[in-house]
C-alpha cells in the first residue's frame, strides 16, 4: 500500500506460532536508496521482489535493510536476500547487534516460549527453532538514538527499548510517518503498546515501553505503521498520549 510518495507498506502473508497472519514491513526509496525496513522470513522473499515491483522500485536496486529489533519475524529474511546481493548493507541498533549476530543467544527461545509451542505440529516447532538458531546475519552498521540518516529526505532513529532493548522506531521526516516496529500494535482496531509480558524473562520490559512512547510525543505524526497491525492514522499523537495514560498493551490472548 502505498503511504506517501516513495514510502510504500508491504503486506506479507507470514505463518508463524501456527497462525497465519500479515505483516507490514516498510520500503522507502531516493534515487540512490532503496532501503527495506524489516523482512520477515524467508518464505517472504518472492512477495517482496514482486511489491517492490509494483511499487514502483525493483529488488535489484536494494541497497538498506534496517532492522527495527532482533526477532526473528523482522530479521529471519535477511539472509535470503543478501544471498541474492551480498551488498547490501545491514543496520540496527548497537544494544539488539549482538543478537541479529548470533554473539549472544535471544532470550526468547526459552522453556515458557518452547511450552508455548508444544501443542504445534512437530514440523512447526522444528520450523520455528530452525529460524532462531540460523537467521544470524552480520550488522554492518549500528544506529543510534536521534541520528538521522540522511537517505529518503532524512529518517530519524529514535531509539525504543522495551519490546527489546535495542528496539528502534523510525521517523519519515518528509511524509511524518513513524514506522513503528513492534512499539505499537493495533488491537481491536485500536492504538496499543507492545505485548506486555510481566514476567520478562523474554527481555520484554512494560515501564521501558511506555517511557519509549513518551519520547514519540515530540514528533507530529500523521501516519503510524506497525509491523503486526498496518497503517494507523486516526490522529496519531493523541492515541499514542491514550496508550501511555492507560498503560494500554497488545495480548496475545484476544
Ligand atoms: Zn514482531
Amino acid at each position: 500500500m502505498k503511504i506517501a510518495d516513495n514510502l510504500e507498506m508491504l503486506e506479507l502473508p507470514m505463518k508463524v506460532m501456527g497462525i497465519e497472519r500479515i505483516i507490514y514491513p516498510t520500503l522507502m526509496w531516493d534515487d540512490d536508496n532503496v532501503i527495506l525496513i524489516d523482512t520477515g522470513i524467508p518464505g517472504n522473499l518472492e512477495t517482496i521482489k514482486k511489491q517492490m515491483g509494483a511499487a514502483g522500485t525493483s529488488f535489484d536496486k536494494l541497497s538498506k535493510i534496517i532492522a527495527t529489533q532482533q526477532d526473528i519475524d523482522h530479521i529471519a529474511g535477511i539472509k535470503g536476500i543478501l544471498s541474492k546481493n551480498p551488498e547490501i548493507t545491514v543496520l540496527a541498533h548497537e544494544e539488539d547487534k549482538p543478537y541479529i549476530q548470533g554473539d549472544k543467544k535471544v532470550k526468547r527461545l526459552n522453556s515458557k516460549f518452547m511450552d508455548r509451542i508444544k501443542d504445534l505440529p512437530e514440523e512447526e516447532q522444528l520450523k520455528i527453532v530452525d529460524m532462531f538458531e540460523n537467521s544470524c546475519v552480520k550488522v554492518n552498521s549500528t544506529l543510534s538514538d536521534g541520528e538521522v540518516l540522511l537517505y529518503c529526505g532524512g529518517i530519524t532513529v529514535i531509539h525504543t527499548p522495551g519490546h527489546t532493548p535495542g528496539h528502534i522506531c523510525l521517523y519519515h521526516q518528509m511524509s511524518k510517518t513513524l514506522i513503528a516496529g513492534d512499539a505499537m500494535n493495533i488491537l481491536d482496531g485500536q492504538l496499543v503498546g507492545p505485548n506486555e509480558d510481566p514476567m520478562s524473562e523474554d527481555g520484554v520490559n512494560a515501564n521501558d515501553a511506555i517511557n519509549s512512547l513518551k519520547k514519540l510525543e515530540n514528533y507530529d505524526i500523521v501516519n503510524i505503521i506497525t509491523y503486526h497491525g498496518g497503517l494507523f492514522n486516526d490522529k496519531p499523537n493523541e492515541r499514542i498520549k491514550e496508550v501511555i495514560r492507560d498503560r494500554k498493551f497488545y495480548s496475545y490472548m484476544k
